[in-house]
């Protein structure tokens, strides 16, 4: 016999009351500032070609060898749940053609990772991510971090570092990773076990490693553009000119790399203290990919909608949100024939833009006062075979106990009143 389980699949989770009124609060604002930088969404499909992530993400990364979701579909295809989104976005601009140049889209939804779970790492968390369209351009780059910032700023975050260096050009990229490797070599007996192996496939994940053997190494390395040209170097300085004239406050660190094949140029990661070991909140970087033989370049970033929240709910110091959801008035019927009518005048209320609930399983008046209770609303809304016959209901004041007999349309207009201030107070 199998035993019923509740869970979801392990490093899933189910979201809901009260943490998820957080979440709708985040996604909200970044809706809302996403629109001041004229950025507008698109929703791609959440399973696609394998090939799609192996070709833009690349066959030696991390998340290709070893996280993604891979399995045949009914009709022999290998398909991916997609580890992440900026692929399925630049699959669907390629497809635009002309129309794509100049794109700026936004994507919000779950990825698929089947990482070891641990604290701050899950096998379906969300993303917000931002794409750009366009050649490279450091005032782009520097408005995507800009946008960043403002989405923090907004978010109420404040304790976030935004960490800045260079992928320098696709064919520079052999250089710099022969100049890390041949840095590294020395040392390779002291780097953890999955670090050697990237030694030889993709010597730059070892900047990435969280081992702290493998982070002393790191940290003596020299700067990855020491291995760059000219180009790169000014594409650099450029755009740490211009985030000095928009005065957002990032750091250089020569030693980030980000994991994916198809970066070039500004790379950048925003990091919380708070998040402990995997403390990115957000990732971004200008990138170059092909697929069907068309070229989409633009700038991006993703932020870990979890880690968001797990920060917001670290620096703020209370799981947020909890005053949302709850009805302004809970109705309660007393005595056979009520209850229809309170159906009725329950939908009169929300149609006029009123949350309220009640129970329809006809249980006793004691039960429905805890309900209303429970449900957190400011009134409880009592009509009985005495009021009806009056045609009066007993508005019940749920703080402070206070009772007043009122018709049903000064019930309205005071229900009214309290819907409005409940909504300026949130
Ligand atoms: P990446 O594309 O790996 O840089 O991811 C961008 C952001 O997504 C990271 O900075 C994290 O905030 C978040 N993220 C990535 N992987 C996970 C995961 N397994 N669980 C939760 N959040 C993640």
């Amino acid at each position: 016999m199998t035993v019923p389980s509740f869970q979801p699949l392990q490093g899933m989770s189910d979201l809901a009351a009260p943490e998820i009124y957080l979440w709708q609060e985040v996604e909200e604002t970044a809706r809302r500032i996403l629109a001041l930088y004229h950025v507008g969404e698109v929703r791609t499909p959440i399973l696609e070609p394998t090939g799609l992530f192996v070709r833009s993400l690349g066959e030696g990364t991390d998340v290709v060898q070893k996280e993604m979701y891979t399995f045949e579909d009914r009709g022999g295809r290998q398909v991916s749940l997609r580890p992440e989104g900026t692929a399925g976005v630049i699959r669907f601009l390629a497809g635009q053609g002309d129309e794509a140049a100049g794109a700026r889209v936004y994507y919000l939804g779950p990825m698929f990772r089947a990482e070891r779970p641990q604290a701050g790492r899950r096998r379906q968390f969300h993303q917000l991510g931002v794409e750009l369209i366009g050649p490279p351009n450091p005032a782009q780059d520097v408005e995507a971090v800009a946008m960043q910032q403002h989405l923090l700023n907004a978010w109420g975050l404040h304790g976030a570092r935004i960490e800045i260096n260079t992928r320098g050009l696709p064919d520079e990229q052999d250089a710099v990773s022969a100049g890390i490797r041949r840095a590294l070599e020395p040392d390779a007996g002291r780097l953890c076990e999955d670090c050697r192996r990237r030694l030889l496939t993709n010597v730059l994940r070892v900047l990435d490693c969280k081992q702290e053997g493998c982070r002393a190494l790191v940290d003596k390395l020299p700067p990855v553009t020491d291995f760059m040209g000219q180009e790169s170097r000014a594409y650099l300085e450029e755009v740490k000119r211009l985030l000095a004239l928009m005065e957002l406050p990032v750091e250089i660190n020569p030693r980030l790399v980000r994991g994916l094949d198809y970066y070039l140029h500004t790379i950048w990661e925003i990091k919380h203290p708070a998040l402990g070991a995997q403390d990115a909140l957000s990732g971004g970087g200008r990138y170059r990919i092909e697929w069907e033989g068309a070229v989409v370049e633009g700038v991006g970033f993703a932020a870990g909608l979890e880690r968001i929240l797990t920060a917001l709910q670290q620096e703020k110091g209370h799981p947020a949100g909890t005053a949302q959801g709850r009805p302004v008035a809970w109705i309660v019927s007393q005595g056979a024939g009520t209850l229809e009518q309170n159906l009725v005048l329950a939908q009169t209320l929300r149609r006029r833009g009123v949350p309220c609930g009640l129970a329809l399983d006809g249980r006793s008046v004691k039960a429905q006062m805890r309900a209303a209770n429970r449900s957190g609303a400011a009134f409880a809304v009592i009509r009985g075979e005495l009021e009806r016959e009056k045609g009066l209901v007993v508005l019940k004041n749920m703080k402070d106990g206070t009772q007043e007999e009122l018709e049903l349309p000064a019930l309205l207009e005071r229900l009214l009143l309290a819907t409005r201030a409940e909504v300026a107070s949130t």
